[in-house]
């Protein structure tokens, strides 16, 4: 339970704030599972989110972070404490000569968009992912053969209460993972370092990478993109495919007919029956091939008794 006195400092504090309680996480990620958040706030800037991470720190209220929840998969018991999202109310956008400076809530579609409109190059491989510049930066998110680390002059964190800012040697971004994903800084924002070319032919890169997108994967069914990172000289897709487990269903969760690393949400799935099907492939793939599959997608909140499947 979130303490009242907490609940009633943010009323009293931020009377423009979007918050709520007992959010309801499914409507929040992209693989429309999971349970409620106990609270749910949407910070506008960043005093109001060192105010409000000092509250929960005062009142011992667990901080979970979310962008667009499009690599999570919460648990159905939901998520105790306080969820602070990046979103829309965080999203400012800037363009000087070849660099582009955004906050963290902005979708990564908007900001490939803002590159276009100004004939920068460099976000092509963005557009398709439907995450936000601070998950993408925490994720170190990359697709036919571009990644963040390409683009990122330095990134906008907050530790402790503390901003700062860190060149992307400081960032330590490998394959899907960075710096922040171990010590939970906040990702408050970032300078993309981009090159100047012409619109038409940025468009139409952007364009053949959608093309791409929507004849391989399952975009028609919800899910969170690759659910396992890609194994040291394999793909997980196909170790998948191998093991025989394309169309494997456990509840509502399947792994998906059309490329076996997606595992989608085929209709009234719940968080159990994805972790079921995931430690299904894990085995499976274990046994057939020897390769362990590590999930890329990130697991939080509790089951709906309080513990962790
Ligand atoms: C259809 C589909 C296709 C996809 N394709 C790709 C792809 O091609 N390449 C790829 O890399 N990914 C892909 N993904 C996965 C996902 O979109 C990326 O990982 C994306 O970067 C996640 O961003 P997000 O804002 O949704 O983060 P979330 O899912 O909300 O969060 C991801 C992680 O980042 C943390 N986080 C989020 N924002 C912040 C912040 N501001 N500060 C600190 N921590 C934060 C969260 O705590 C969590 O640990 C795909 C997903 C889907 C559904």
């Amino acid at each position: 339970m979130i303490p009242a006195a907490f609940l009633d400092a943010v009323r009293a504090s931020w009377p423009a704030l979007r918050w709520q309680t007992d959010a309801p996480m499914s409507r929040l990620t992209t693989l429309r599972v999971g349970g409620p958040a106990d609270c749910l706030a949407e910070p506008g800037d960043t005093e109001t989110l060192r105010g409000l991470l000092a509250l929960a720190q005062t009142h011992g209220v667990p901080v979970t972070v979310i962008g667009n929840g499009s690599n999570l998969l919460v648990r159905d018991g939901g998520i105790r404490g306080l969820v602070v999202r990046f979103g829309g109310a965080f999203s400012a956008c800037g363009v000087s000569g070849s660099v582009l400076t955004a906050q963290s809530g902005i979708l990564l579609k908007d900001l490939a968009q803002r590159a276009l409109a100004a004939g920068l190059s460099g976000l092509e491989f963005a557009a398709g992912i439907p995450g936000t510049l601070g998950g993408a930066l925490v994720m170190n998110a990359g697709a036919y053969g571009g990644e963040m680390s390409q683009v990122v002059e330095s990134a906008d964190v907050l530790c402790n209460g503390t901003a700062d800012t860190l060149p992307v040697s400081a960032l330590a971004l490998g394959y899907r993972s960075s710096r922040l994903q171990a010590t939970g800084e906040l990702a408050l924002g970032a300078r993309l370092r981009l090159t100047p070319d012409d619109p038409e032919r940025i468009r139409a890169r952007m364009n053949d990478l959608q093309a791409r997108r929507r004849e391989k994967q399952p975009l028609n069914l919800p899910s969170a993109g690759s659910f396992f990172k890609r194994p040291e000289g394999a793909y997980a897709a196909q170790l998948i495919e191998q093991a025989g487990l394309k169309g494997r269903r456990v509840g509502g969760a399947m792994v998906s007919e059309k490329h076996a690393g997606f595992l989608v949400n085929a209709g009234g799935a719940t968080a159990r029956d994805f972790l079921r099907l995931m430690a299904e492939v894990q085995d499976a793939v274990r046994s057939s091939s020897g390769f362990a599959l590590v999930p890329e997608v990130r697991i939080v909140g509790e089951d709906p008794d309080g513990g962790i499947l």
